[in-house]
Formats: C-alpha cells, sequence, structure tokens
C-alpha cells in the first residue's frame, strides 16, 4: 500500500528564542558554572547547534544544594500546603500558555515528533503540576498518617527521552510534599529543563525551591553522591541505577529508582487485529522506541501469527520518518550518536544470532541520527535482542500457543516495568494481570499514562513508585 503524498507541515520554529549559553540555575538566579566548562546541546535530527550549556562541577552541585536547603529550611517546608499549591497551579498554567513553545523545543532538543511532544508530552506535563498541586492541602488525607512530613532536599537525576515530562514527574510530587529540589537534565536534553527554569522565575517560585543543574553523569554523580540530600529519585537505565544503590545504600538517603525495560505485548487469537497492531505500533515505534516501558517484546498467538505480522507489515509502511517538526511525521530522530551506535549494534548481533530483520522501504535524512523502524522474526529467548533494552524502534516478534506459555515467556526476563494483553476477553486480562510481574499491565492499549495513575518497577526496573497518590510516599517521611 502506497503512503499518500503530504506537502510538508513543518510547525514555525520562531516560537523559539534560545539563547547563546546559559548558566546553572541556582537559588532563582542563572549563575555562570564555578568549576564546570561549557558543552554544546545539538538537534539530533540535523547535528546543529542549538545552545551551548554548562558542565556544573562539584562545587556548583554544592552551591545548589546549600540553597535548596536555605529555601527548604526557612521558606518552602513552613509553608501551608494550600500556599504551596498556588505555585504549582501557577506553574502549571504557564506550562500550558507556553505549551507550543516548550513542544517545539523539545523536538528540537530531542528528535521527538512534534505530534508527540504537543500531543503528548507536554499536556502530561501540565496535567501531573496541576494533579499534584492538589494534593499539597491534603496530604494528611493521602493515608500516610495525620501529618505526613517532607524528606527535605531531593537530588533528581533524569533521563533524555521524555525530557520535561520526567521533570515534571520529579519536581511536582517533591514540591507539593514540601521538598526542594537540585534536578540535573540529562546532557543531551537540557534545553526545556532551563526553559521550565525560566518559568519558575515566571511563577515567582521562591529562590532555592527548585535549582537546575545541567551536566553529564558526573554532576549526576556528586550529586547523588552529595552529603546534604535527604533524598534520591533517579531515572535512567539500570546499570547507573545500581551504582547509584550501592552508593546510597550507606546513608540515611531514601532511594527511588525508575530503571530500564524490556516489556511484553501479549497478542491472544481473539484480540482485534487491526486495534492490536495499531498499539503494537504505538508500544514500540513511539518515541522512536526510545521507551522504558516500549513493548519491545512481541508475543503473538501462533494460530493469528501470519496474520498479525501481515497486517504489522503493511502498516509499517505507512509510517512517516523524518523532520520531527513536521506534523505528519511519525518516527523522529534518534536522540544521539551514541545511542543510533547501540541500536545498531545490538540490531547487527540480532542477525548475527539467527533472527530474521526486516524494515520498510524507507529513505533516511543524510544528516542526523536515523534508524528505520525495524522487525526482528524467528526470535528465541536466548537471542540479546529478546533479553537486552535496545532502546531504539527495533521490534522483536515471538509466539506462544497456550496462556500458560506466555505469561512464562513474558516473564522470562530480568525486567519488570510493563506489559501489555490483547484479547477480547476480561477474564483472561484479569487472568493474565495477576500473573504478569510488571509494574503496569495494559489491557488492549499501550503507552497510556496518567498522573493519576502509579508508574514503578518490579525487579531490575527499580522501585518506588511515580505518580497517583503512591507518588507521594517517595516525598514524605513514611
Ligand atoms: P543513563 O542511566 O545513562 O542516564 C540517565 C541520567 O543519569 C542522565 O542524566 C545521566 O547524565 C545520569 N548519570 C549517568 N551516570 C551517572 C552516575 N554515575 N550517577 C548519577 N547520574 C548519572 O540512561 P540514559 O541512557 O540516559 O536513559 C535511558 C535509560 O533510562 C533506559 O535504560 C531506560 O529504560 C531508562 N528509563 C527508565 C524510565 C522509567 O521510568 N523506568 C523512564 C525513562 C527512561
Amino acid at each position: 500500500m502506497a503512503k499518500f503524498e503530504y506537502a510538508p507541515a513543518p510547525e514555525s520554529r520562531a516560537i523559539v528564542s534560545l539563547r547563546e549559553s546559559y548558566g546553572l540555575f541556582i537559588n532563582g538566579e542563572f549563575t555562570p558554572g564555578v568549576d564546570g566548562h561549557a558543552f554544546k546541546t545539538i538537534s539530533p535530527a540535523t547535528e546543529e547547534v542549538l545552545a551551548e550549556v554548562t558542565e556544573a562541577g562539584p562545587a556548583d552541585v554544592d552551591r545548589a544544594v546549600s540553597a535548596a536547603r536555605k529555601a527548604y529550611e526557612h521558606t518552602w517546608s513552613a509553608l501551608p500546603g494550600r500556599e504551596r499549591a498556588k505555585y504549582l497551579f501557577r506553574i502549571a498554567r504557564i506550562v500550558q500558555e507556553r505549551a507550543r513553545e516548550l513542544a517545539v523545543l523539545e523536538s528540537l532538543d530531542n528528535g521527538k515528533p512534534i505530534r508527540e511532544s504537543r500531543d503528548v508530552d507536554i499536556p502530561l506535563v501540565a496535567a501531573h503540576f496541576f494533579y499534584y498541586a492538589g494534593w499539597a492541602d491534603k496530604l494528611e488525607y493521602a493515608g500516610y498518617g495525620p501529618a505526613p512530613r517532607p524528606l527535605g532536599v531531593a537530588g533528581q537525576v533524569i533521563p533524555w527521552n521524555f525530557p520535561l515530562l520526567m521533570l515534571a514527574w520529579k519536581i511536582a510530587p517533591a514540591l507539593a510534599c514540601g521538598n526542594t529540589a537540585v534536578l540535573k537534565p540529562a546532557e543531551t536534553t537540557p534545553l526545556t529543563a532551563l526553559a521550565f527554569a525560566e518559568i519558575c522565575q515566571q511563577a515567582d517560585l521562591p529562590p532555592g525551591v527548585v535549582n537546575i543543574l545541567t551536566g553529564a553523569g558526573e554532576t549526576g554523580r556528586a550529586l547523588v553522591e552529595h552529603p546534604a540530600i535527604d533524598k534520591v529519585a533517579f531515572t535512567g537505565s539500570t546499570e547507573v541505577g545500581r551504582q547509584i544503590a550501592r552508593a546510597c545504600a550507606p546513608t540515611r538517603k531514601k532511594v527511588t529508582l525508575e530503571l530500564g525495560g524490556k516489556a511484553a505485548n501479549v497478542v491472544f487469537e481473539d484480540a482485534p487485529v487491526d486495534q492490536a497492531v495499531e498499539g503494537i505500533v504505538n508500544g514500540i515505534f513511539f518515541n522512536q522506541g526510545h521507551v522504558c516501558c516500549a513493548g519491545s517484546r512481541l508475543l503473538v498467538q501462533e494460530s493469528v501469527y501470519s496474520e498479525v505480522l501481515t497486517s504489522l507489515r503493511r502498516r509499517l509502511a505507512t509510517l512517516r520518518l523524518g523532520d520531527p517538526l513536521d506534523k505528519n511525521t511519525d518516527v523522529g530522530a534518534i536522540n544521539s550518536a551514541a545511542q543510533l551506535a547501540k541500536i545498531r549494534e545490538l540490531s547487527d548481533v540480532g542477525e548475527a544470532e539467527g533472527a530474521e530483520r526486516w524494515s520498510p522501504p524507507c529513505e533516511l535524512p543524510v544528516k542526523g541520527f536515523w534508524f528505520p523502524p525495524t522487525i526482528f522474526t524467528g526470535v528465541s529467548q536466548a537471542h540479546r535482542i529478546a533479553r537486552e533494552e535496545i532502546f531504539g524502534p527495533v521490534l522483536s516478534v515471538l509466539t506462544f500457543r497456550t496462556p500458560a506459555e506466555a505469561v512464562e515467556k513474558a516473564n522470562n526476563t530480568p525486567y519488570g516495568l510493563s506489559a501489555g494483553v490483547w484479547t477480547e476477553k476480561g477474564s483472561l486480562i484479569l487472568w493474565m494481570a495477576s500473573r504478569l510481574r510488571a509494574g503496569v499491565v495494559w489491557a488492549n492499549t499501550f503507552n497510556k499514562f496518567d498522573p493519576t495513575s502509579p508508574f514503578g518497577g518490579y525487579k531490575e526496573s527499580g522501585y518506588g513508585r511515580e505518580g497517583g497518590r503512591h507518588g507521594l510516599e517517595a516525598y514524605l517521611n513514611v
């Protein structure tokens, strides 16, 4: 089936005004780094330099933590919940007012399609702030005792796949509970966090309540290992999560870790095939597969295998890959050269181990980092592409015959972040959900996020929950 030809429909980037260089956001102000140096952030779609940002060194981390401590003790923790809520509501409204600008900035720096940053990321950011603003004056009714107390200063480190959304997942509950925060965005996507710093200024948030330190792994390490923070919240790879858990084990710090995943998306023979195919595509090609809970292992019941595969291939041929700012684009750029190298390496291993690789005919832009939507069939449980997180637009397809076999295969992973079930039988959904070892089980849908719903992992996918009432616990002394 041929694709319709559409004229390019790029979103204007004129709405974004970028500074040439950015300092660190400490104590309510942008300040130059004391012991860091500058590095560049680029657009992964074009490799164009977007801005220069500062890599915070240990002395900068120290300054930010002191500012957060002072703000915690003298201002924020003393404010009644209803007053903290006003700031959070204000931030949520400013995010809505600046939504278009934030969406364009996110797509520029991350490479994700504007359709996603505009319709998913940024609306969810505002929703998270609205949701936790609502909790700020009701914490005594949250089920954590009559007078729950905040923890103090939170050191927060986030990845590059949903830059502003991960920031919202961290900062909104921390502030609602009365903590102050020092947050480090990922080195490849610092720009929306810096725009958020401006939003804090615009909302008149008291200085020091939110501090943003740009930098790479060493800055993150200095932050989570800083002796004067009370709480560590990390989202990223399982490998770094392990290092952080080790570093924090001998301390009194409370830790939550949101790590990797290798989710099974299980399609039974009675599932509506067209709907399931949309769910499979959304499960693994949304955000170029840079999703911790991506449905990267498709488990199809043998009786419908060829029907599902034929429909899936037909559907993949209609995906548009290209300019992230074009409103017609479905698949954007891979976030970095390093991530592209990792996806290529694991895909080559998949072929070398005997799986069969397929991609629709698809022209890749010359500049930037790109990888076509890819399916591997003939995958066995032992293959690395079935076991390791690829974090890219690559789907491994396996089959099963009985529900028990589906559960066995789905759970055969060190991870446990999410899973999907496609069937028209409610009883089978419940039967599966009670057996799948995953923090989230989606039924007849995939990658659905809501601030009221808790999210988090089993096994090597981490511990602690973010979102919903459960997400408050991570920031309260309970
Ligand atoms: P990463 O672990 O390399 O980096 C994540 C963040 O940690 C970055 O800000 C990085 O600078 C920082 N960092 C690196 N080394 C550090 C150290 N030693 N100490 C402290 N901070 C350090 O991960 P990534 O490649 O940026 O992100 C992809 C990973 O994140 C995937 O494995 C994905 O599954 C996971 N992820 C998980 C969730 C979730 O909610 N479970 C959500 C998004 C991404």
